[in-house]
């Protein structure tokens, strides 16, 4: 029987121990920088806005016009930089086309990174020492942790992205996993499955990875949100669906859906995020999540 991985009661679960830990903190403050109006994105930063709320995080939002120059983004990020009140600083993704988005990332104070992808971030976890990790990694690995025994698993991750598969990559390592990266260019994706104990699929393809490249018993983490057409919800309807042929996968020991598996854990570790800088920020430990 396949186990099914249910990130909305973890993510809950989190939301709880860091909501306990703020109170004792004194709340801490999250800054959300947003540029122009994609409805997409809108919707992202209300969702965290209102996570924040429910944990117990002050959160204040940064609104700046589509035509904001580069410069005007930048300026709001060193505002932020030098607010004392503010832990945390996150802009959202993505940035119109006319601005850098790594040149903006680069002037991120390091310390109230939550989204951890500055160079500082990234390069403490290259050198086993993270600090601030980005959150859709955290949450996957967090995952993974729960439903298998990650050390001296074999672990094939698919997908190399800065944001997810090669921070996924490191973590795993760090959980003593011997891990396989796999990318567009991987001779015999299927054959390289087979044999893993863990599949993390990033891969951002509906139905890529199918029912009989997974070992039996193996733990899927499916991380990719593709909307597909779905007609039987209507004209014009659509739904979303991961990277995994989820239908297929019914001899996996446990696997993520999608909606309901990665998605949640984002916030969660955004959350924690804030929680860590702020503990930081104050002198304490780091929150034990
Ligand atoms: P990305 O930057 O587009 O990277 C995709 C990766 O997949 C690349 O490394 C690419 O390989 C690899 N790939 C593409 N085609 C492949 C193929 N035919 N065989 C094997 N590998 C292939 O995407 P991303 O930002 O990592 O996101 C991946 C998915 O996760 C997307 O669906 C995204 O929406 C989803 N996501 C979900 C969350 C969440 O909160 N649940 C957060 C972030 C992302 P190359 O490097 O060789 O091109």
């Amino acid at each position: 029987m396949t186990a099914l991985i249910d990130g909305k009661a973890r993510a809950a679960e989190i939301d709880r121990k860091v909501a306990a830990l703020a109170a004792t903190y004194g709340p801490p403050t999250l800054a959300v920088v947003l540029v122009g109006d994609d409805p997409a994105s809108a919707v992202y930063v209300a969702n965290k806005v209102r996570r924040c709320g429910e944990v117990g995080i002050t959160s204040i939002e940064r609104r700046l016009p589509a035509d904001a120059s580069e410069q005007d983004v930048v300026a709001t990020v060193a505002a932020l930089n030098a607010d004392d009140a503010v832990d945390g600083i996150l802009v959202q993704m993505p940035l119109p086309s006319h601005i850098d988005a790594n040149r903006v990332i680069g002037t991120i104070d390091p310390g109230k990174d939550v989204d951890g992808l500055t160079a500082v971030n990234a390069g403490r976890l290259l050198l086993g020492r993270p600090y601030l990790v980005a959150c859709t990694p955290q949450g996957i690995v967090d995952l993974a942790r729960g439903a298998a025994t990650l050390e001296g698993a074999n672990a094939v991750v698919i997908g190399r992205s800065i944001l997810v598969g090669k921070p996924v990559g490191l973590l795993l390592q760090a959980e003593n996993a011997t891990v396989t990266m796999a990318h567009s260019r991987t001779r015999d994706l299927p054959g390289l499955c087979r044999g893993a104990d863990v599949v993390v699929a990033a891969i951002g393809r509906a139905h890529f990875v199918r029912g009989d490249w997974i070992k039996s018993g193996a733990t899927v983490i499916d991380v990719g949100i593709n909307r597909v057409p779905a007609p039987e919800r209507g004209e014009g309807r659509t739904r979303l669906v991961g990277d995994v042929a989820f239908d297929e996968a019914g001899h996996a020991g446990a696997i993520t859906p999608v909606p309901g598996g990665v998605g949640p854990m984002t916030i969660a570790y955004l959350l924690v995020n804030t929680l860590t800088a702020a503990a930081a920020r104050r002198g304490l430990a780091p929150p034990s999540i």
